[in-house]
């Protein structure tokens, strides 16, 4: 039993882990490389191991830093299935294709350039029709399932949190006489967003590979970011002037959504037109209309009262190039949600264009903005930028709202840590910048003595032996009172939550409240006895 780390190691895209299980050969994603041009290289490389030789590919989910290299594995002789979410197939059928467009694109520019120097052209990395054979591999299951995926390999999605369709998987692994259990956290989204459910709490597991992305920062509150778009767009609308927001087509588009809707139904913002210029936008926002059975508690009453997040009166879905053009002719206030969400390419380039300059017009970034791209010199305050080889003045007010983010912070991933009952032997950190991971292992150290390993690229761990981690805490107490004080540490902070929260009511506290305050109060005397009488 062996695991090798193929991508998204030391670094946040091209996720890829390769397993071997007695004869079983499969992949745990196969994502694109983004980013810095060494990391785009490994893209083109050879595969590291036979594609035609895997039985079987597990999709955490749709995120093209974990699905992009797909149809490259099917091209090179890649036979198995696809199996992941129904969500997350349905989020393919509009991302691959739409990845294998951009790839064709870039090829034709980067070519031009290699032939003016004298390089052979160089053919694109997968073409989009090459991803929609892709798809044909694609086998989806549902949540919670157990499935074998193959000889010695058993597996079950659960929910991520992260984006529709999203997941952590949970696979057994049974070689002769021994079964261990991994779970892969895939990408871990933050609890209490909107339409998706919360991430998945998982109880056990022999190793866990980890994501990392958040692990050294802290999102804002979830009912503070609302608050500031609701006051955002009232600003808008007393200044008379557009609101426009770049964001990612898939997820955010449909959060946005989904807060301007609950927004207006409390009359908090005034009822302007909202439109979606995005094609991908569109059709995803199809998609989560489609996958319904997969939305939280909160979006699924909503819809059983006949009102559905992606449909209020003024909200209008724009298709055609020629609709969009449109858009800039017409005056007053109103909303529009465009992409790509970092303003490097899509149709947001011209709304900012007509835009920017107009004292009366404002900006709002929802999302992470790269390094050197167009949103990052804008938020940072560039007084002129050029769009399409013209310079524009930047008059538009500039908003950014932080923490609108589809991955848990350094907070939300060791509370979802601390819900393990039995620890795994170690836990594998990916996903994350280099920068990360002292901070990010630290922490996981401090707060629950789990021993960590940051593997690099192309590294391999026997996973039949128990792997010891370089430097790694070693816990030394008893079992049963390691679980006590494990229960011990969750009654503590839902206690200490709890009373943060009647602080900030004051006066404003429930019988209910105080009950609840009684019984944990009892709850921790009655363990803190317990763990007295073990020692
Ligand atoms: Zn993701």
């Amino acid at each position: 039993m062996q695991i090798t780390f193929f991508g998204a190691a030391q670094m946040v895209t091209g996720s890829c882990f390769y397993l071997e299980v007695g004869q079983t050969k499969f992949l745990v994603d196969c994502g694109l490389f983004q980013g810095a041009s060494e990391e785009r290289d490994y893209n083109y490389r050879a595969f590291p191991f036979n594609p035609g030789d895997l039985d079987f590919l597990l999709l955490t989910h749709a995120h093209i830093d974990h699905s992009g290299l797909i149809p490259r594995l099917c091209q090179q002789g890649f036979k198995g299935r696809v199996i992941t979410t129904q969500a997350t197939a349905d989020l393919c059928k509009i991302m691959l294709p739409d990845s294998g467009y951009i790839q064709e694109m870039e090829s034709e520019w980067n070519n031009r350039k290699r032939v003016r120097q004298g390089e052979p052209p160089r053919e694109p990395l997968y073409t989009a029709d090459q991803a929609r054979e892709a798809l044909n591999f694609f086998y989806p299951v549902h949540y919670g399932e157990e499935i074998k995926a193959g000889e010695g390999v058993t597996v079950r999605f659960r929910d991520a949190g992260h984006i529709l369709g999203s997941a952590i998987l949970e696979v057994w692994l049974q070689e002769n006489n021994k079964q261990i259990k991994m779970v892969f956290t895939g990408d871990l989204g933050q609890t209490d967003q909107p339409i998706i459910r919360d991430p998945a709490l998982i109880e056990t597991a022999d190793y866990l590979v980890m994501e990392s992305t958040y692990g050294n920062r802290f999102h804002i509150d979830h009912g503070d970011r609302v608050e500031l778009l609701a006051e955002v767009v009232n600003e808008t609308a007393a200044t008379n002037g557009k609101l426009i927001i770049p964001s990612f087509a898939v997820g955010r588009a449909q959060d946005l959504l989904y807060h301007l809707k609950l927004l207006r139904l409390d009359g908090k913002i005034p009822d302007f037109p909202v439109y979606i210029d995005s094609p991908m936008a569109v059709s995803a926002t199809e998609t989560f209309r489609r996958n319904s059975q997969y939305f939280d508690e909160d979006t699924y009453q909503l819809l059983r009262q006949g009102e559905s997040p992606f449909e209020f009166p003024g909200l209008h879905f724009v298709r055609t190039a020629e609709e969009s053009k449109d858009l800039n002719q017409t005056e007053g206030e109103q909303i529009i949600i465009s992409a790509s969400g970092m303003c490097e390419a899509g149709r947001i380039l011209h709304h900012l264009r007509h835009n920017l300059w107009r004292p009366e017009a404002h900006i709002l970034f929802v999302g992470y903005q790269a390094e050197g791209t167009l949103g990052r010199r804008i938020l940072d305050g560039a007084r002129a930028v050029k769009i399409f080889g013209e310079e524009i003045i930047v008059k538009a007010k500039i908003h950014q709202i932080q923490g609108f983010s589809a991955h848990a912070d350094q907070t939300g991933m060791i509370k979802w840590l601390k819900r393990f009952v039995a620890k795994p032997k170690a836990v594998f950190l990916v996903h994350g910048d280099e920068e990360v991971f002292p901070e990010w292992e630290a922490v996981i150290h401090k707060e629950l003595k789990l021993p960590t390993i940051v593997p690099q690229m192309g590294q391999s761990f026997d996973l039949s032996n128990t792997i010891v981690a370089e430097e790694s805490p070693v816990p030394s107490v008893k079992d049963d009172q390691e679980i006590l004080r494990h229960t011990l540490h969750l009654l503590d902070e839902e206690y200490l939550d709890l009373r943060g929260r009647l602080r900030e009511k004051e006066s404003l506290v429930s019988a209910e409240e105080l009950e609840d305050l009684e019984e944990l109060t009892k709850e921790l005397k009655r363990i803190n006895e317990l763990i007295k009488q073990t020692v």
